[in-house]
């Protein structure tokens, strides 16, 4: 009989313990003004407004997210990750806080705009000004790594942020945004030379985080299906807790994006996707792949309850006064199974539960014959 209970009762706790933990009590310093002018900076790069890839704006993009992260470290360690796709150069931009501690949190976002704003019914072939799609994720970043930088020697946990490029350029329904390119040419890219960028035999990655599309008015995340789900579900409830009920909603919308945190989640490390729902032309954000994503469409709020929720899950999980995770670390838990997992978890299931049949069976026809 206990196998039968337990059997049942293990899914049903999974489930449950998803959700087991509580903030822990800290004053957060992300501000939200400060994300909205570094997503206006990124917007007045220079006379074109565009992070194109292979274009002046997308270089000048990368010097700036030196220059800002020079300004919190003039020592910090970065590195540009050199690639080409169809022959145009491509760079990826990682910088490191806290290189002592062996475990590892990515947290990232793409900072190339679209080449072509394939979605827009009057112009269609010129450029994504990309405030949102691109400008909103990278912002974020920046801000969150001054206030970790802050705290740095109470966080036991090194953190990358890392900055991609060339994600925006694959097909849409209504064209390519640059002839012949994928989505992702550069998180995979990355991801292919990520042993230059770590000592395997020393450090690990504990989770990857990424932010796309995060500053937009009504912000309302998704439960994206390539994630990790513990990892995923955390950052929902982190930020619940914080009162950013509407932002994580308790019945959000389901998706599966292809997205830069898929090559990660392929390579191992728990990732998780925070991005609204953009396709359909949804009412809270009809701007997607069109000259609309623009500047004006910018919330300072917005990109706040991003940043306060990204900034607590670190304290959750690594601030060292804490002396015990909070939540589910590891995030080995992932209940977006794919199906051969979830036909191999429901073959051992039925197995268990006709053998424990067929166990009582043999048990009440024994006492049976004893009787
Ligand atoms: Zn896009």
């Amino acid at each position: 009989m206990s196998i039968v209970v337990i059997s049942i009762i293990f899914p049903i706790f999974l489930l449950l313990n998803d959700n087991k933990f509580t903030n822990i009590d800290i004053e957060l310093h992300f501000d939200g003004d400060t994300a909205y002018s570094y997503v206006a900076d990124q917007m007045n790069i220079n006379s074109t407004h565009y992070r194109i890839p292979g274009t002046q704006g997308r270089e000048d993009c990368a010097q700036y997210f030196i220059s800002k992260f020079q300004q919190i470290d003039p020592l910090i360690n970065y590195t540009l990750h050199n690639f080409t796709i169809l022959s145009v150069e491509c760079q990826n931009v990682l910088f490191k806080i806290n290189e002592n501690f062996s475990n590892i949190v990515i947290l990232s976002a793409h900072y190339d705009s679209r080449a072509k704003a394939t979605k827009d019914l009057t112009n269609p072939d010129w450029p994504v000004p990309g405030a949102n799609d691109g400008a909103s994720g990278s912002a974020v970043l920046v801000e969150l790594a001054e206030v970790l930088y802050e705290r740095r020697q109470n966080l036991s946990v090194q953190i990358w942020f890392l900055f991609f490029d060339a994600e925006d350029q694959g097909n849409d329904p209504d064209g390519p945004g640059i002839s012949g390119w994928s989505w992702c040419e550069g998180s995979s890219k990355f991801v292919q030379d990520i042993e230059n960028f770590y000592n395997s035999s020393k450090e690990t990655f504990d989770a990857m985080i990424l932010l796309d599309m995060v500053g937009g008015y009504n912000l309302r995340f998704i439960s994206e299906q390539h994630s990790t789900s513990s990892l995923l579900n955390e950052l929902f409830e982190t930020g619940r807790q914080l009162g950013f009920t509407s932002a994580f909603p308790s019945d959000p919308t389901v998706g599966t994006i292809f997205d830069d945190h898929v090559a990660f989640v392929n390579y191992g490390i728990p990732s998780a996707d925070l991005i609204i729902k953009f396709w359909n032309t949804p009412v809270e954000w009809p701007y997607h792949h069109t000259t609309n994503d623009d500047l004006s469409h910018i919330s300072n709020n917005s990109l706040e309850i991003t940043g306060k929720t990204v900034e607590q899950f670190i304290y959750n999980n690594y601030y060292e006064i804490n002396n015990q995770f909070q939540g589910s670390f590891p995030w080995s838990g992932d209940l977006n199974l794919l199906d051969s997992d979830l036909f191999l978890f429901v073959i051992i299931l039925i197995s268990i539960v006709s053998i424990a049949v067929v166990v009582l069976f043999l048990r009440s026809r024994s006492n049976r014959d004893k009787n």
